[in-house]
């Protein structure tokens, strides 16, 4: 496989609508290959995900995985996690165990498509439906920061970019100067969050 360069903000792939993967062409050897190119990129950036259009392929595919991640140490852990065709509902709190827990988080955001992080607002709770790596369909529950990676990468697919839901563009910054105005505050408030909702 192949680490593939990753398309910059102001590409217009990256503000393309993202077209569905035929479930019958999953097993592909393209759409294998693709797969492993995302993860190989990822890996190699040092991301938390990515999705294929960032690599200039508009299919509805996208990865994820958070290890011991240098770019995000406060990301809990995510396995590596193969997403096809994905579409994500927004849980009310009657549908989720913790309904008192918050319902919105404020993170403060990076992109691998955009040389700056910004705060955006993502729901906690999210339904997800897809399609793994095998073809095989996934109906599950996702929280707290891992959900917030999900929208993310959900909407590099739709052509949205983070930035696009920066509520107030004076959070933007560059990673310099979120590492030396921004991160020590970030840590601590998000570190909280992730001990109470877990994920
Ligand atoms: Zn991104």
């Amino acid at each position: 496989m192949t680490v593939r360069d990753i398309l910059q903000i102001g590409h217009p792939v990256l503000r393309q609508m993202a077209t569905e993967v035929p479930v019958d062409e999953i097993k592909s050897d393209e759409t294998q290959a693709l797969i492993g190119d995302l993860v190989d990129t990822m890996r190699a950036a040092n991301g938390a995900g990515i999705a294929a259009n960032q690599i200039g392929v508009p299919l509805r595919v996208t990865v994820m995985e958070v290890t011991d991640n240098p770019r995000y140490p406060y990301k809990p852990r995510l396995p590596l996690t193969i997403v096809i065709n994905p579409t994500i509902t927004f849980l009310t709190p009657g549908q989720v165990d913790d309904p008192d827990g918050p319902k919105i988080v404020v993170v403060n955001e990076g992109c691998l498509s955009v040389p700056l992080r910004g705060d955006v607002e993502r729901q906690v709770n999210i339904g997800v439906r897809y399609y793994d790596g095998d073809g095989v369909l996934h109906d599950e529950v996702k929280r707290g920061l891992t959900a917030g990676t999900w929208q993310h990468e959900c909407d590099h697919l739709d052509g949205v970019l983070f930035v696009d839901r920066v509520k107030d563009p004076a959070t933007l910054s560059t990673w310099d100067e979120f590492n030396r105005n921004g991160r020590d505050a970030f840590i601590e408030r998000i570190t909280a969050f992730v001990e109470r909702v877990g994920s």
